[in-house]
């Protein structure tokens, strides 16, 4: 009997499948915790290559593991049950950049980062930043819905796709969508396919909008006494009526990690940052700009460093990233939860919080993209491999899930379930919901060759 490499290597070229131990532990992990490793990896040059792969593997009930960059946050790619991993990394053209019809068309392993690069170089603008840009691939932002700090003005990556090119569980290559801007014809199943996590197709083209490049943009950096105060200034720029392109909140713990990394001057005195983005047109972001410095000296800052210009803002967002550097720094390990809230729910969040760490002795340190309520909640611990520190874990992540979803809140705001946060996932769908789930599963992937062993299984294992 032929082994799987053996079927593969006749069905595609042989140097597109490997089982070298290098690729195969390579293609066991993302950035979670999970690793297991797949039995061959496919390194797919073409649609018709993904479209062969997928027909024999659903004649054989192999599963199959779609792979783009492999930096997701919730175990989404990795192999649990072992078959094929799917790497669409080397599908990576961006074939058309169309201003006229305000669209690019891309190959699903095209680098995020270099998407927007290639759209700015003729004025126009890709706006979804996942702070992974530089590394993440369009085909991992579609099949996660990825979002990012400009999502508050601009949307997440579903609100730019306009059509796709997706290979079926059962090889057969489906077109959804196309390049118009507007399209009613049929279920929206562009929509159905973002964020679906590799569970309901692969992911081979996508026709993506473009809009126009903001002319310019500048921040303000603003501390404030505490964290109620910042979440107030939130809400007051909004009812000034400025919408930010971003608005990104910090709170004491993370400015502490980061006095402590960077130096005690490298941020004013205060307990909560604020850090608010604005763009368009030259003449406006500057009124803009000085309208919002009296509007927040007014409502209690206590200082604000200002950013007029592209140089200056790269400064500040360079402290933003280095709040991750500043976490990472004290030796924990970062569980970091994507949970949203209510925007009106972000001081209460904080308070939550709070508790949690008197309560569970576990840091957690919360910062993030307060206008659309979406604030990373870190838990900070020893070593997550540790059968008890593992446990104390996710113990709290229960008691944060729950407090977020009795809230009106959601698990997860951009990285996904995947693997991580399959425990909670029947409490966060309801039953319904979930069930409705399944049959959609069933329908576009009856023998569960996609992405098994992950949110829609319920198999009972978890990692
Ligand atoms: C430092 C860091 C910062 C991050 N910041 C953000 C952030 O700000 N916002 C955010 O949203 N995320 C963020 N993430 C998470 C991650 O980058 C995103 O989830 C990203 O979209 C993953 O892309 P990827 O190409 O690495 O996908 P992968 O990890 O390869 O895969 C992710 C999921 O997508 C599926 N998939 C991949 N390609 C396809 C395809 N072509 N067709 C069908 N399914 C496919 C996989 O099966 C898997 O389920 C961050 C991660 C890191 C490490």
């Amino acid at each position: 009997m032929k082994t799987l490499y053996q079927d593969l290597i006749a069905l595609i070229p042989e140097e597109c499948v490997s089982q070298v131990d290098l690729d195969i532990e390579s293609h066991s992990i993302d950035k979670w915790h999970a690793s297991a490793k797949p039995d061959v990896v496919v390194f797919a040059k073409s649609t018709k290559q993904v479209a062969v792969v997928l027909s024999y593997a659903n004649e054989h009930k192999i599963p199959v593991y779609t792979r783009g960059a492999g930096v997701g946050y919730v175990a989404g790619c990795v192999p649990l049950r072992g078959g094929i991993a799917l790497s669409v990394a080397s599908m990576n053209q961006i074939i058309e950049v169309n201003p006229e019809d305000g669209c690019v068309v891309v190959q699903p392993g095209v680098i995020t980062g270099e998407l927007q690069e290639a759209a700015r170089n003729i004025g126009w603008y890709y706006p979804p930043d996942p702070a992974s840009l530089k590394e993440c691939s369009i085909g991992g932002n579609i099949a996660t819905n990825a979002g990012g700090p400009r999502c508050l003005k601009y949307g997440v990556t579903k609100q730019y796709v306009l059509g796709l090119e997706v290979v079926t569980a059962s090889g057969e290559i489906m077109r959804v969508g196309g390049r118009c801007h507007k399209n009613k014809t049929g279920f929206d199943l562009c929509s159905l396919i973002c964020g679906s996590e590799g569970m309901l197709g692969v992911v081979t083209e996508a026709t993506l909008r473009i809009i126009p490049h903001p002319e310019t943009r500048a921040m303000l950096g603003v501390s404030f006494k505490d964290f109620p105060a910042a979440a107030r200034a939130v809400q007051a720029i909004l009812d000034a009526g400025v919408l930010p392109s971003a608005l990104e909140i910090t709170d004491a713990f993370t400015l502490a990690a980061a006095r402590d990394y960077l130096g005690q001057d490298s941020l004013p005195p205060g307990d909560a940052y604020l850090m608010v983005e604005i763009d368009g047109r030259v003449q406006s972001v500057k009124q803009e700009l000085e309208g919002l410095k009296d509007l927040l000296f007014g409502i209690g800052a206590l200082d604000i460093n200002d950013a007029p210009d592209e140089a200056a803002c790269e400064q500040i967002w360079q402290l933003r990233r280095d709040f991750s550097y500043s976490l990472k720094h004290t030796g924990l390990t970062k569980l970091n939860e994507d949970i949203v809230v209510p925007r009106s729910k972000l001081v209460e969040l904080v308070e939550f919080a709070r508790g949690l760490q008197d309560e569970t002795e576990i840091p957690v340190a919360c910062f993030g993209h307060a206008g659309d309520g979406n604030i990373h909640t870190n838990l900070m611990v020893e070593d997550y491999a540790d059968p008890e520190t593992k446990q104390r874990a996710d113990a709290a992540l229960n008691q944060l899930f729950s407090w977020v979803l009795s809230n009106g809140g959601a698990i997860t705001g951009e990285h996904g379930v995947g693997l991580a946060k399959k425990p909670w996932i029947k409490q966060a769908l309801g039953e319904v919901n979930y069930a409705m789930h399944q049959s959609i599963k069933q329908a576009m992937d009856p023998n569960n060759i996609l992405n098994p062993g992950k949110f829609l299984d319920d198999d009972g294992v978890y990692w």
